[in-house]
């Protein structure tokens, strides 16, 4: 290990401005070799030490959950090193052809996914395919995987499925999955459905992209369950989303840009969310006001209230119908009531303070893009630079 490192040190020691264009392509090369024969050694290791449990000493379940802790990255990227490892170990001739660079680690990947299907089948093929890896590119490699795995696949692999949320830096999410024929239909419809049903909508102000739909579909598919009443109870509760605010940094954010990180405001799996979206959560929300010391220790706990009582709500649902928004006309279960005035700056949750609002349009208005009022007891919308949006039946010809 110890040349290894001085190699690596001489590596980096190189001065690439002085080389010529063939040095730095078989540069290239030498370091795409190089990367191939780690990726074999690294799966060595991994799998020996999986075969000792050797993370169970540190209290982990699983070597993935190790990995992750060890190396600081993320659980999907562990759990990728082991499956690679796993798969190497039982595709030697795979193995051989990538540390020999007659392979590439894209290639592999696409092997031991067909090797998932039906490891007995793929003992016996594995010569052909790798054959096969040889000489196609990846995408022809591809289709010729996908025929494989239909000719091949166990009944047990029709069903398998996989999801991973991971949270990333920055209070975001990444998703990444690979779904069984079922799930996979029942999702595009669902996303599909949730897209249709906004077109209807005939939203003049929607210029997202598709890919944007639906992420936004997703997140109503799975809100509006949340909110649903007929979901099971997880230890005496319906399980919700929680969202921690100090009461301080409610008042600041009032007038904080909207991409400001509001330090108070954190989501428990994301972490700090920004002002405007701290607002926007607890403009309809059930608030518990729990009082800590400087240590966050709880002294206090109050008792849980609904910011906008039931009887408001329909109240609401009378005068608004649907989001009040001029032309959205999405309906109550895609909305929230807002505060036109928030309630953490004295605002009453009164018919005359509250606003019937979808998801995209309350965000719209937290963010500053439109602002909305209450004239004669009616919602009235503006744009950001004060002129007044009207619904396409009320505006003038
Ligand atoms: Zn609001
Ligand atoms: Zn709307």
């Amino acid at each position: 290990m110890s040349t290894l490192r001085s190699a690596l040190d001489e590596l980096r020691s190189t001065d690439i401005l002085v080389l010529s264009d063939e040095q730095l392509a078989s540069d290239l090369d030498e370091l795409e070799h190089a990367t191939r024969v780690f990726e074999v050694e690294r799966g060595r290791r991994v799998a020996e030490l999986e075969r000792r449990g050797a993370y169970a000493r540190d209290g982990h379940l699983s070597l993935a959950s190790w990995l992750a802790a060890r190396h600081r990255v993320e659980p999907s990227t562990a759990a990728g090193h082991v499956r690679m490892a796993r798969a190497l170990e039982a595709m030697p001739v795979a193995a051989e052809a990538l540390v020999s660079g007659d392979v590439s680690s894209s290639a592999i990947t696409l092997l031991a996914h067909a090797r998932d299907a039906s490891p007995d089948a793929f003992s016996r093929s594995e010569e052909s395919l790798v054959d096969a890896a040889r000489t196609l590119s990846v995408d022809h490699l591809k289709d010729v995987v996908a025929r494989w795995r239909h000719d091949h696949a166990d009944d047990a692999d029709e069903d398998r499925q996989e999801l991973f949320v991971t949270p990333t830096l920055g209070g975001r999410g990444r998703l990444a999955g690979d779904l069984n024929a079922e799930t996979t239909q029942v999702l595009v419809t669902a996303l599909r459905a949730v897209q249709d049903a906004e077109v209807r909508s005939n939203d003049r102000t929607d210029t997202r992209s598709p890919a944007r739909r639906r992420a936004d579909a997703l997140g109503e598919i799975c809100r509006q369950w949340l909110d649903s009443s007929g979901r099971p109870t997880v230890a005496g509760e319906r399980p919700h989303v929680i969202v921690t605010i100090d009461l301080e940094s409610l008042g600041r954010s009032e007038n904080a840009p909207g991409t400001a990180r509001s330090a108070g405001a954190r989501l428990p799996d994301v972490g700090a969310i920004s002002a405007a979206h701290a607002l926007m959560w607890s403009c309809d929300a059930q608030v518990t006001r729990v009082i800590t010391d400087a240590a966050s220790r709880p002294l206090d706990v109050g008792r849980t209230t609904r910011i906008t009582p039931p009887w408001i709500r329909k109240a609401l649902l009378v005068r608004d119908k649907s989001c009040a928004f001029p032309d959205c006309g999405r309906p109550p279960s895609w909305c929230d009531p807002h505060h036109v005035v928030h309630w953490t700056n004295g605002g009453p949750t009164a018919l005359s303070n509250l606003v019937l609002l979808c998801r995209r349009h309350h965000r719209l208005i937290h963010h500053k893009r439109f602002s909305v009022e209450l004239v004669d007891g009616l919602p009235r919308f503006r744009r950001a630079d004060g002129t007044a949006l009207e619904a396409a039946d009320r505006a003038p010809p």
